[in-house]
């Protein structure tokens, strides 16, 4: 087999990196009720993720904000083997981005020594009105219409140069278009099942650590 060369990978945050989804998280322990049926609203696709969870977080007092942040760093637990994951890609000079869902108020706090913030493409907030309102500085291309909010194939379509073995890791629906455009995908929970059916390449995971194996078999290099 050909050893792939010029390997790029784009991770998933929520239920990836942490071993729980903090939009969740944050909405059971904050938000009226009136969530849930956002989140069904999203999960049956009646409305695309960004009109949902820009809705979501607008049921939030934006004077909350501090006691939401705390709540997430107490409670989020980030998966083992993600510094020594974020080492390995370094040592062996692989492109590593986070792409995802989340909004930066939580992301870059946990991400913080771990990974740059030049590498983390994920939604934004502002504090200034009565509510929470979420802004959206990666939003999806002429070439997407899912309304993602976060819109993963596009930033993969702006890094991965041609001819690049492109390398997503994720755990849901939300990394599933962009797993579609993988040349590998290394999956857990919903997109492990949807990999399987859809016959697309892939390795399953429960810790990062198992991310690294899965590197080295393939053998990437950069
Ligand atoms: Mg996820
Ligand atoms: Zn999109």
């Amino acid at each position: 087999m050909i050893k792939p060369t010029k390997p790029i990978i784009f991770c998933d945050f929520d239920g990836t990196i942490t071993d729980n989804d903090n939009i969740i998280a944050i909405m059971k322990r904050f938000a009226p009720p009136e969530w849930e049926t956002l989140k069904d609203d999203i999960l049956s696709q009646r409305i695309s993720v960004q009109e949902g969870v820009g809705a979501m977080f607008s049921l939030l007092p934006s004077s909350w904000k501090e006691d939401i942040t705390d709540f997430i760093l107490q409670n989020a637990r980030i998966r083992d083997g993600f510094r020594e994951f974020v080492t390995f890609t370094k040592e062996r000079g692989i492109p590593l981005y986070i792409v995802s869902g989340g909004i930066d108020f939580f992301v870059y706090p946990l991400l913080e020594g771990l990974v740059e913030k030049e590498r983390i493409f994920c939604n934004g907030s502002d504090f200034s009105g009565e509510t929470i309102r979420i802004t959206w500085p990666h939003s999806c291309d002429d070439e997407c219409q899912n309304g993602c909010g976060c819109c993963k194939p596009s930033i993969m379509r702006k890094l991965a140069k041609s001819g690049s073995f492109r390398i997503v890791i994720g755990d849901s629906i939300t990394d599933l278009a962009v797993a579609k455009l993988a040349d590998h995908v290394i999956a857990r929970d919903f997109l492990l099942q949807k990999c399987q059916e859809l016959h697309i390449p892939h390795t399953p995971f429960a810790t990062f650590f198992d991310v690294i194996r899965v590197l080295e078999a393939m053998e990437v290099k950069a």
